[in-house]
């Protein structure tokens, strides 16, 4: 017995080495994968107004190529507006907040961050990437080189909202208005053809991968989730089920005031103003977050919180 823990120490600190390279590898690689992005967008745009506008001009007129144009560079600025946003913004960490005003909002639901030191407020995570607390994380995005949490949640979701409205446009429009690009047969060859070709496959294969990512995340708004909770959750519901209870996320408001907060959209039109661009700072502190009491629970509903 004696013998063998120094081989299980050796193993554990093996797997530490590892996991450590893969996060310093996911911090280094985030800035190239930011650019990349942001140089197949530029390139589609590109080939948009090189191929596309010019056809429609021909085709339609100039105001009906004015009418495309104002459209498609709304979607460009909301794509890297959202974008910029998501990355340069801070998602919200237990280091930014004072020792103090973390200490006096403690409940019993909070666990202890021993690498950060500081209390740990239900659905924060520690990233071992940024290494540090993330209030409401959702996940840490290698496309955005940072941390999706509280403060920048808004703009990845509108990110994707906009990548999706933006590639199925994009996809439409090249098939509509490249000649030959609906006739694969008469494009062999034809050098010129080639970009839009090769733009409108990506256009496709982005707008299918954004269905998937933009669908979930909608979902996991609605029901009140993020990435990571949603695991934590699916084992309390299941628990709950085994021991003939039934699981209520504390945290799933409804799914109109899920959105609401979210978005922070507030007022009669919240439904539409959800997708303008705002820089205004997100109204909470992300550790003190609004939750349903079990008061308000329907009758014969149980309510297992969070760290139980
Ligand atoms: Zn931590
Ligand atoms: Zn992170």
């Amino acid at each position: 017995m004696a013998r063998k823990q120094p081989a299980e120490s050796k193993c554990e600190s093996c797997l530490n080495s590892l996991t450590s390279c893969l996060d310093r590898g996911v911090k280094y690689v985030g800035p190239f994968f930011v650019a990349l992005a942001v140089i197949l967008i530029l390139l589609d745009v590109y080939t948009f107004f090189k191929h596309v506008v010019t056809e429609i001009v021909r085709q339609s007129g100039l105001m009906v190529a004015c009418v495309h144009v104002a459209w498609s560079l709304w979607l460009l600025f909301n794509v890297f507006w959202n974008q910029m946003h998501c990355t340069f913004t801070s998602p919200g960490t237990t280091l930014e907040v004072r020792e103090e005003a973390l200490q006096s909002a403690m409940t019993y639901d909070w666990r202890w961050c021993r690498k950060c030191n500081r209390g740990k407020p239900p659905l924060a995570h520690h990233c071992s990437v940024c290494n540090r607390c993330v209030l409401k994380m959702d996940h840490h995005c290698v496309w955005m080189a940072n941390c999706v949490g509280f403060n920048n949640y808004r703009f990845f979701v509108l990110f994707l909202f906009y990548m999706w409205m933006g590639s199925l446009y994009s996809a439409v429009v090249f098939w509509l208005h490249v000649p030959g690009l609906s006739r694969l047969d008469d494009m062999g060859g034809d050098s010129r053809g080639l970009l839009p070709f090769f733009m409108f496959v990506l256009s496709c294969s982005i707008w299918m991968a954004m269905c998937v990512l933009f669908g979930w995340h909608v979902w996991l708004v609605l029901t009140g989730q993020g990435t990571i909770d949603y695991l934590d959750n699916s084992s309390r519901a299941a628990e709950a089920r085994a021991a003939g209870r039934r699981w209520v996320n504390p945290y799933h408001l409804g799914a109109a005031a899920n959105w609401r907060e979210t978005f922070d959209v507030w007022g009669p039109w919240w439904w539409l103003t959800w997708v303008l661009p705002s820089r205004r700072r997100k109204l909470g502190n992300g550790y003190d977050i609004k939750k349903v009491s079990p008061k308000d629970l329907p009758p014969g509903q149980d309510m297992v919180f969070q760290g139980i």
